[in-house]
């Protein structure tokens, strides 16, 4: 299978002629002309490579880049920057960006980063190489896409976030303040309740029976256990 590429720009000029060089090279390509666009594909279908520009309107390439960071993706990011900005280049780089080439570029410079993060990604994702499922639920190789039955099942960037940590710490109990501290980054108690209005997210969404949970356990006075033999 080749490998696929999301192409986030909205110049459409740009946007044609670098889709264009890629599939030449052989990649496989899709696009988004936004930000929101951009976020929207990236989160809910698998690409090995997302190629993000800056300057985009709606939601800009670097918050497009920290959101795709926060729901938990490894995916790589090339930022394309415009002449200058050298600002962009640094917040890129340290929101999770791997790389980025400054506009206008040669299209030989830019087919060899994505070279380069292509050959490397696949050690990156080394750990998560098996396909994690539970019950009828299937996370992919990469955790980009959630499968029930078969059928892709949307999570939002958060409920990803949420699950992975729970796939990460089969049969452990966690209690909700953890769960804050380890996958929201907050520390303090007021907010446990957003743990439980996201784990309710997951069991509707994953769970034969959201009312009778099998995989997402509440465990009285303590927090939350992910079962994935089921109870
Ligand atoms: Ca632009």
């Amino acid at each position: 299978m080749p490998d696929n590429i999301l192409l986030v720009e909205d110049e459409a000029a740009l946007r044609m002629t670098l889709g264009d060089r890629l599939r030449a090279e052989g990649y496989g390509v899709d696009y988004a002309a936004t930000g929101d666009e951009g976020l929207d594909k990236a989160t809910r279908l698998p690409f090995d490579l997302v190629i993000l520009d800056v300057m985009l309107p709606g939601l800009s390439g670097l918050r497009v880049c920290e959101e795709i960071r926060a729901a938990g993706l490894i995916t790589p990011i090339l930022m394309l920057t415009a002449k200058g900005q050298t600002t962009d280049k640094v917040a890129g780089l340290k929101i999770g960006a791997d790389d980025y080439v400054t506009k206008p570029f040669d299209m030989q410079e830019l087919i060899a980063r994505v070279e380069a993060l292509l050959r490397r990604a696949p050690a990156r994702s080394a750990p998560a190489a098996e396909p994690l499922s539970f019950g009828s639920v299937r996370v992919d190789v990469r955790g980009t896409a959630v499968t029930r039955e078969g059928q892709p099942v949307s999570l939002s960037a958060r409920e990803f976030q949420l699950l992975r940590y729970f796939l990460e710490h089969p049969g452990a109990t966690l209690s909700r303040e953890q769960l804050l501290t380890d996958v929201w980054g907050y520390s303090s108690a007021m907010f446990t309740r957003t743990v439980d209005v996201h784990v309710a997210g997951l069991r509707q969404k994953l769970e034969p029976e959201p009312r009778h949970p099998r995989f997402f356990i509440t465990v009285q006075g303590l927090g939350y256990k992910f079962r994935p033999q089921g109870a």
